[in-house]
């Protein structure tokens, strides 16, 4: 396994359309396996294939809604569609692309995505809260979009601190 750069906000790989897998191989998966190398060692939730500059529909996201005696992991989402969506969450959202970076962004608090296996097997799987907006987030860069385009506002360091610090309360 490899670290791969991240390419930052104002790289044109970021905006493109990404094509379909279809070889589910020896490079895929070494695809992948950097990519979650990456996304932990840059502590994100979620990393999409055109981040690291290779335009296939490959994405995957760390599952953070688990048990208490359980570790997150990842999954791995290939050609995914989003089935199916529902709720609604608002929070700050930010993205391995634009670092030190948040926008007070609406999402789905429920989503239902089909995707294939890097064995190329069919399988749905669900998200609930942030993986929900993790699942959603990661999707729109394969349609070369980014978060910003979506953000109401970019939160000031105050609105940020006043955000957690509510949270913290709740
Ligand atoms: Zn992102």
């Amino acid at each position: 396994m490899a670290l791969r750069n991240i390419l930052k906000e104002g790289d044109e790989q970021l905006y493109k359309h990404c094509r379909p897998v279809t070889d589910f191989n020896e490079r895929l998966h070494t695809l992948l396996d950097d990519m979650a190398e990456t996304m932990n060692d840059a502590e994100g939730v979620g990393l999409a294939a055109p981040q690291v500059g290779i335009l296939r529909r490959a994405v995957i996201v760390l599952e953070t809604n688990v048990g208490e005696d359980e570790e997150p992991y990842v999954i791995e989402l290939i050609n995914p569609e989003l089935l199916e969506t529902s709720g609604e969450q608002e929070g700050p959202e930010g993205c391995l692309s634009v670092p030190g970076v948040y926008g007070w962004v609406a999402r789905p608090d429920y989503a239902k995505v089909r995707a294939q296996d890097r064995n190329g097997d069919h399988f749905e799987v669900e998200g609930h809260g942030l993986t929900a907006r993790a699942f959603c987030h990661e999707l729109e860069h394969l349609e070369g979009h980014l978060f910003l385009e979506r953000a109401d506002h970019i939160m000031t360091d105050e609105e940020l601190e006043e955000y957690y610090a509510s949270e913290e309360n709740a």
